[in-house]
């Protein structure tokens, strides 16, 4: 990767010159971040010049060691960095490397690492297309979203997130959230999965939901991505790992031979931290064996294979179960799915809905059903919503399945209910 000078701060022209180049080339989605090291006039103040120097060049040398050989870096200023990273398939994947830099600061595996720890790392990002055509306008941008995220506290921020309409959404969203996690005030539903061959109950996923009371219900489809976005997110995971396994030791010791499935988001799979958080609810509720299944969604993988795949490998060494959510939607390669270490693939509701309509969506379906089996790997069928497609799927393979014709997302109170009333019940033919 070509790299400016970090030791002296290089003149803005460079940059300047790179990311002109690569507006010009680029294909697909290019990222702006504007970096700023907040808190070194502090660290200058205690630990000296020196110190403070050798902290930018090893954050310098971090970053320049995170990116790929495409991306181009460079000190624009006395504590701030440009970064230039183009030819990337979505704003997801922009957002996923963005995170990666973000953590630069919260790694804590090597001692150099740790001193980095010290720096108080803000980003601001901007899209192109999207957020401006232009070197000019995409600075502006992404320094506007680098000042959102010093004032409103975040790690990260896209400039698209901020837009003056949406601003205050946004905002009120990340507070309103930050306050409902601290008081306990989200939710945990379940929605059972069933074996499809069988009809017996499996066990649930757990799904967060939000009642608030200045805006009624709120779909995770809102506010996930704002947790996601924020350092809300570890918190957030916590709570529902929480709430989905305590209930699991509930539910155990009530005699239910079940399990129960939690989504992990796509960028705590990068921290270790999850690791350590997963094995420390196991111990406190001592839930057994291959009785908690994790969802991670394929794109979260693509953007870090090896750190993903020894993470997840490390939380099957727990005893862990390890699904592929929302599998077909994305682009995930033969190549990476030969080692992947995990259990179960759970098929897209997308294709789910289409099968009884659509003959490629049915082909699709099989296909996954049969690469789940080659691998030894069970497959899980979401979405779905009539008794044709539970028929056609059973008669495919498919172990599981969930979806509104078994039942939709419930309350634990209701849940608990339903699953007494199923407890003698024969199970569906
Ligand atoms: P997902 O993991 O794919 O969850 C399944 C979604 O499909 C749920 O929506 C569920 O209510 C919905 N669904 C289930 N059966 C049917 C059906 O038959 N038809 C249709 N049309 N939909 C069905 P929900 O609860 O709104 O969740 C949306 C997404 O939000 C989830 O997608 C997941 O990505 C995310 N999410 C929800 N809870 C959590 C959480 O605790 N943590 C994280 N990280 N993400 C969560
Ligand atoms: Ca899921
Ligand atoms: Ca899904």
């Amino acid at each position: 990767m070509e790299t400016a000078s970090a030791e002296a701060p290089k003149p803005y022209d460079r940059f300047s010159l790179e990311v002109r180049e690569r507006i010009a080339a680029n294909e697909g989605v290019l990222a702006i971040v504007v970096l700023e090291a907040c808190n070194m006039a502090r660290i200058e103040a205690r630990f000296g010049r020196e110190h403070r120097d050798r902290l930018l060049a090893l954050l310098a040398e971090r970053i320049r060691e995170a990116l790929r050989e495409v991306d181009f870096v460079a000190q624009t200023g006395e504590q701030t960095f440009g970064v230039v990273l183009s030819g990337l398939r979505n704003a997801g994947h922009a957002t996923l490397a963005a995170k990666k830099l973000l953590r630069l600061s919260e790694e804590d595996a090597q001692q150099a690492i740790k001193d980095l720890e010290a720096i108080d790392l803000r980003l601001g990002m901007a899209l192109c297309p999207g957020d401006g055509d232009d070197l000019a306008s995409l600075l502006r941008s992404a320094q506007l979203a680098l000042e959102v995220a010093k004032d409103s506290q975040q790690g990260l921020v896209a400039y698209e997130q901020q837009s003056i309409d949406s601003s205050t959404v946004v905002w009120d969203m990340h507070d309103e959230l930050a306050a409902a996690i601290r008081d306990g005030d989200l939710d945990v539903y379940y929605q059972p999965k069933i074996d499809i061959q069988t009809g017996a109950i499996n066990g649930a996923e757990a799904l967060a939901r939000w009642f608030s009371a200045k805006r009624g219900p709120v779909s995770p489809d809102e506010f996930v991505p704002v947790a996601e976005a924020s350092k809300l997110i570890e918190p957030m995971t916590r709570f529902v790992l929480n709430s989905a396994m305590r209930n699991l030791m509930m539910w155990q010791r009530d005699g239910h031979d079940i399990g129960v499935a939690v989504n992990l988001p796509s960028s705590m799979l990068l921290d270790p931290g999850i690791v350590v958080m997963v094995d420390s609810l196991m111990s406190i509720w001592d839930t057994g064996d291959q009785r908690l299944t994790l969802e991670l969604t394929e794109s979260a993988i693509v953007a870090d294979v090896e750190t993903c795949f020894a993470t997840m490998t490390r939380l099957r060494e727990l005893g862990c179960r390890i699904a592929i959510d929302d599998f077909g939607t994305g682009f995930s390669s033969f190549s990476h799915f030969k080692s992947i270490p995990a259990d179960e693939l759970k098929i897209d509701r997308a294709f789910v809905a289409g099968m009884r309509e659509d003959t490629a969506d049915q082909r699709i379906v099989e296909a996954i059903i049969n690469i789940a089996h080659a691998f030894d790997m069970k497959v899980v069928a979401e979405g779905i919503e009539d008794r044709e497609t539970l028929r056609m799927l059973r008669r495919l393979g498919c172990d599981a399945g969930q979806g509104f014709l078994v039942a939709e997302a419930m309350s634990q109170e209701d849940y608990d209910a339903w699953l007494d009333a199923r407890r003698y019940a024969q199970p569906e033919p």
